[in-house]
């Protein structure tokens, strides 16, 4: 990184750096949280920790910007720490080693952590560096956002004075996001009745597999395939044979599009070699349903051990219906922006616990319009009430929705246009950001996002745009100046 200090005008790598140095997985950012706070003290800053572990620090105006709006600079202290299994590495007590290849910094083999840390590093480059012009200025640098937004979360309303926001934690250079989707949890119990196998009957197990699956809100325009769904309509499909359900599973995660599923079911061996040709024909079938957005799609079907109990006819009926007809993916799109999701649901998570004879489903439900998404949650819950499921909603956030007439949007689109000579994209993100949560609290804030390139955040092949650092930097000093 040293390479990138010398060459580059800004401090940003020069902080970057530091912040590698210091460990900061998400729950343990404490040690960068104390690093930052003695620099400030250092460069006598203004700096406070909140109860939940969030700073704000802040640096007057500059001369002459003293009556200019007050602007608040935001980045997450935390980083996700993820490392492929042959990695050597303790996020705890290790720095982040990097490398540059070709136009792009990364870490080796582990995150790298610029999400957010390039955004924090300008941050403090902007706090450090008394050349630059701006308004009353306050950095908030919340803590715990990759683990549900902590910080966000727990920021009380009055602790900042700022009237304009700027979020730094988005990841496409060139695009200015100006709107967020909140989110909202259903989980859902049914309980089934089991009964014992004829034990003449022979068992097959059926995946579905080589799905892309993905972010359950950004990619959930892309046409993928829902295992879980897509494997319930195979069942459905297979209404010809009279076979009775056993283990039924799907998706790993709530807020990623499922990719595998899979189920076991049991039916006299006379339909084996009819089960084996209808499930090669929905192989096809599926294969050329989803060829736009899937291309290693494979239903499969094999010989497996006879289970010791099966799903009542009812319960089995009760479950595949229910689940059939579940609403799932784009509810609705929005009227200001084009291809953007306004309203989602994902159907994330099936799981079949055996002992307790219950399945338990996870449900994320989306939307930048908190009163849609409130009614989206609620429809979702009496659908599976109707079907004797037990519902319990939780993890509300809010979104932002979009503001078409917002001041700080045009002023950094018009900077953005002076300094390199083309448009940025408006965007809205159909996935949470903190600005929702800070729109809660501070209905007053007008917010903007913008931030460096940044590819594969949250894994091992996490890395930053180095070019692109140096455009965020400028337009951010430039903006900053712009605020009137
Ligand atoms: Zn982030």
């Amino acid at each position: 990184m040293q390479t990138l200090q010398s060459k580059h005008a800004s401090e940003i790598w020069s902080y970057f750096a530091d912040i590698c140095a210091i460990p900061h997985p998400s729950k343990h950012d404490e040690k960068l949280r104390q690093w930052i706070i003695n620099w400030a003290q250092e460069k006598n800053i203004e700096c406070v920790k909140d109860e939940v572990g969030n700073l704000i620090l802040k640096k007057p105006a500059s001369a002459g910007f003293e009556n200019k709006s007050a602007i608040i600079l935001q980045a997450h202290l935390d980083m996700v720490p993820q490392k492929n299994s042959n990695t050597e590495h303790d996020f705890l007590v290790d720095p982040i080693q990097t490398h540059i290849d070709g136009e792009w910094l990364h870490a080796n083999d582990t995150t790298l952590g610029a999400d957010n840390g390039i955004g924090m590093a300008s941050c403090l480059a902007v706090l450090a560096d008394n050349t630059l012009q701006h308004g009353p200025l306050e950095v908030l640098l919340t803590t715990d956002e990759e683990t549900g937004m902590v910080g966000a979360f727990g920021l009380k309303s009055g602790a900042l004075q700022g009237s304009i926001l700027i979020n730094t934690d988005s990841e496409q250079e060139g695009e200015l996001y100006v709107g967020c989707a909140g989110g909202i949890n259903v989980n859902v119990n049914m309980h089934y009745e089991k009964m014992e196998v004829e034990p003449t009957d022979s068992a097959y197990e059926i995946t579905l597999t080589g799905l892309k699956g993905g972010h359950s809100g950004c990619d959930i325009n892309l046409g993928r395939a829902n295992a879980v769904k897509v494997l319930v309509s195979v069942l459905n499909n297979l209404a010809a044979i009279p076979f009775h359900l056993s283990t039924l599973q799907g998706g790993s995660l709530r807020n990623a599009i499922p990719r595998e599923a899979s189920t076991i079911i049991v039916c006299d061996k006379q339909y084996q070699n009819s089960l084996e040709t209808l499930i090669a024909t929905l192989n096809q079938q599926l294969v050329s349903e989803f060829k736009n957005a899937e291309d290693t799609l494979s239903l499969q079907i094999k010989s497996t051990l006879l289970p010791t109990s099966i799903l009542t006819n009812s319960s089995q009926k009760n479950l595949l219906d229910c689940l059939f007809s579940c609403p799932n993916g784009i509810v609705s799109m929005d009227d200001n922006f084009s291809n953007v999701v306004q309203s989602s649901s994902n159907l994330g998570v099936l799981e079949q616990n055996k002992t307790n004879l219950r399945f338990e489903l996870q449900v994320l439900v989306r939307s930048q319009v908190e009163d849609e998404k409130q009614k989206i949650a609620e429809q979702i819950s009496q659908h599976f009430q109707a079907h004797l499921g037990k519902v319990r909603k939780d993890g509300n956030y809010p979104g932002w929705k979009p503001n078409v007439e917002s001041k700080i949007y045009k002023i950094m689109e018009a900077q953005y246009i002076k300094l390199f000579d083309n448009k940025p994209k408006t965007m809205v993100i159909h996935a949470g950001l903190e600005c929702g949560l800070f729109s809660e609290k501070y209905p007053h804030l007008d917010m903007i996002s913008f931030g460096p390139t940044i590819k594969f955040p949250h894994s091992p092949d996490e890395k930053v745009h180095i070019d692109s650092v140096d455009k965020y930097w400028k337009l951010l000093i430039a903006t900053l100046k712009s605020i009137d």
